[in-house]
């Protein structure tokens, strides 16, 4: 698995292609999202689906707003609450709050019908709202897998000291010797840098045949070796994955401060390389699926949230 190591013994830098900023855009019951991608200028790397970020903002009481009942079916949603609480509830009869550093990760496969929102004293009292989320598609055997969840406690989320002002919270995936709780469908790592303005460069690798972004929530990074600063709100797309690169084969993703601190995921995965269909909240491979998707859901297939 893909360790940091020192630049004496690098592997070649995986190239920054662009930096591009987040698109406002409105959800659920209305609340405001920086969207990163899909967007009219970047569409989602294969195998993510859509990259919403949401805050950080305070809210005044009766301002929070969530997603309340709507079904999924064909992929992964993976919430990450940085501040704030997340109220959810499934059709699956799963149900809780997820607080700041909590990690929920929903395999929607066949279908679930869930809520997010947030917590009832956050809607009554209001708070600080910071979160992530992330949609990662499923190969086309998985799509209809029954749902499941993973629901991973700020505890137990590793943290390592990378580099020099920089640490990492890894959520999937391995680096610097530790590994995230989380299991996924397709090799993947999700770590969530924080970094001290003016940390020096940190390589961190990636493998040659993941696709692979950095997405900055707050404050500012420099990305790549030439050092492109990148302020929160920004997508970082590097050069693509290299379709049938050894598995083993690395390239590596240069992080290092800006002028003030910053927090940045950089997430990678195996391009799944299958059709593509999609219909708001159902992602699958055809057309036709996409209609009984529609139907289903329509005939309560996917459940309703017992209350
Ligand atoms: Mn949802």
């Amino acid at each position: 698995m893909p360790e940091t190591s020192n630049p004496q013994t690098s592997n070649p830098e995986r190239g920054v292609r662009d930096l591009v900023s987040a698109v406002a855009t409105i959800e659920g019951e209305g609340f405001e999202v920086r969207r990163a991608f899909p967007t009219p200028r970047v569409e989602a790397p294969d195998p993510f689906l859509l990259l919403d970020h949401v805050g950080p903002r305070e809210m005044a009481p009766g301002e929070a707003r969530g997603a309340p009942d709507h079904p999924h079916r064909g992929f992964e949603t993976v919430t990450y609450v940085l501040s704030g609480e997340t109220e959810h509830e499934d059709s699956v009869g799963n149900r809780g709050i997820l607080g700041a550093g909590d990690v929920q990760w929903m395999t929607a496969g066949a279908g679930v019908v869930h809520s997010e929102m947030p917590s009832e004293r956050i809607r009554r009292e209001g708070g600080l709202v910071h979160f992530l989320q992330l949609w990662v598609n499923l190969p086309a055997a998985d799509k209809m897998a029954p749902p499941r969840y993973q629901e991973v406690s700020a505890g137990a989320i590793p943290v390592v000291a990378i580099a020099s002002g920089i640490s990492a919270r890894v959520i999937a995936g391995t680096v610097a010797g530790a590994t995230g709780p989380v299991e996924t469908h397709s090799p993947f790592q999700y770590v969530h840098l924080s970094v001290a303005g003016a940390a020096p460069p940190v390589r961190l690798p990636v493998p040659a045949d993941h696709e692979v972004f950095t997405y900055v929530m707050t404050g500012e990074v420099s990305v790549g070796s030439d050092a492109h600063v990148a302020p929160a709100g920004t997508l970082v797309r590097f050069s693509p994955a290299e379709a049938g690169a050894a598995e083993t084969s690395l390239r590596e993703v240069v992080i290092a401060g800006g002028t003030d601190d910053g927090d940045a995921i950089v997430v990678s995965g195996r391009p799944l390389r299958e059709p593509v269909a999609r219909y708001g909240p159902f992602v699958m491979n055809t057309r036709q699926q996409l209609v009984e998707a529609v139907e289903d859901f329509r005939a309560g297939r996917m459940g309703r949230i017992p209350r």
